[in-house]
């Protein structure tokens, strides 16, 4: 059995929505990951099967890895179809905020989503959720928001109709944001999820592979590059990775191929801290990625020096400046850091 995680009134309020609601748009952040599409999916597979005109929407394009996922075909790209999505915005009875807990995270696609007459819910598990819905349904302890929709739904009393294919986003949203269940992935309630998912004939195995054994040749050489100019902060326990656009276009980089990265730093005995810096495809910055393993908080860091946030353990920013300049705010910042991240857990 599940512990009752969201609030009897919140699942009320939401359910007389769902009753009255016949357009419903779907939203997550931007540069979704597979928490956003697997949680968005998720819910849209459920709406879908009660009759409901469903549409998700995210800011711009998601990874290759995560295009089998059932339903991805249809999820709409603002950046791409702005006109269409900006009207099925302004249109819908109601729009679920997904993954995310301020409007800026949704970029351009904010100004829609704030103008919208639409009743408006959130549904995350990032620390300070900002009031721009109705019913905010937060959850920081919560692993993933897919985790979430699937508590969601069976509270509803739906859970008969999670379909295979609902099942098996939600699965790949759950899987993703843990690292494949090697962190924030202690709550036993997580493997009860999972054995219900199995019962709706999810091939676990075969999603952990589609997700992360279909990289390209020129990834595996790229995640190589990286890491032989990794730079290891042994009296900090930290460690940084960086990729410069030139770089990229050296090893024919698409977006995505860099997933995970900054993940590796931590398999280093001692690292308890790692820092990965990209220049950005897109916008003239540098996007930061920051994971930790234990106690220390990457986010408080990151928001700190970076303008970010997120989690304890996986936080990121942004950093308008030159790579050098991003790598020395980044080593200002382990000096500050310096007893945190040298402390005995
Ligand atoms: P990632 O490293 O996978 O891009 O991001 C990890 C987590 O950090 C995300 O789930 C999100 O919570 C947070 N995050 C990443 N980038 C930003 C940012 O620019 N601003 C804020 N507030 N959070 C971010």
């Amino acid at each position: 059995m599940l512990t009752k995680v969201i609030e009897q009134a919140k699942i009320d309020h939401f359910t007389k929505w769902f009753e009255r609601a016949d357009k419903i748009v779907i939203v997550s952040h931007v540069s979704p990951d597979g928490d956003a599409i697997g949680s968005s999916l998720g819910l849209y597979h459920f709406l879908d099967s009660q009759e409901k005109t469903v549409n998700v929407i995210v800011p711009n394009a998601f990874p290759d890895f995560l295009r089998w996922m059932p339903g991805s075909k249809d999820v709409l790209l603002y950046d791409r179809y702005k006109e269409f999505a900006d009207k099925l915005i302004a249109e819908a009875d109601v729009i679920c905020c997904l993954d995310f807990n301020a409007l800026k995270r949704i970029d351009d696609m904010a100004d829609a989503v704030a103008a919208s007459p639409a009743r408006k819910i959130m549904i995350d598990h990032h620390l300070y959720p900002e009031e721009f819905c109705k019913i905010t349904m937060s959850y920081p302890k919560i692993s993933s928001t897919s985790e979430l929709i699937f508590r969601l739904i069976c509270r509803m009393g739906y859970f008969g109709d999670i379909s295979k294919e609902g099942a098996e986003c939600i699965y790949t949203g759950m899987m993703t944001d843990t690292g494949g269940f090697t962190y924030n992935s202690n709550n036993r309630e997580i493997y009860y999820i999972i054995s219900e998912l199995l019962s709706k004939g999810i091939d676990k195995d075969e999603i952990y592979r589609k997700v992360y054994n279909t990289y390209s040749e020129s990834r595996l050489r790229l995640m190589g590059y990286v890491l032989s100019n990794m730079t290891v902060y042994s009296d900090y326990n930290a460690a940084l990775i960086t990729l410069t656009k030139a770089e990229q276009s050296k090893f024919n980089y698409i977006k995505g191929d860099s997933e995970g990265f900054v993940n590796i730093p931590l398999t280093i005995k001692n690292v308890c801290f790692s820092c990965f810096l990209r220049e950005d495809t897109e916008k003239p910055m540098i996007k930061i990625s920051f994971r930790s393993v234990g106690t220390f908080p990457c986010n408080q860091l990151a928001a700190e020096f970076f303008n970010g946030g997120g989690h304890l353990n996986a936080s990121g920013g942004e950093f308008f400046g030159t790579m050098e300049e991003a790598k020395a705010v980044f080593e200002k910042a382990l000096e500050k850091y310096k007893p945190l991240l040298t402390a005995k857990s």
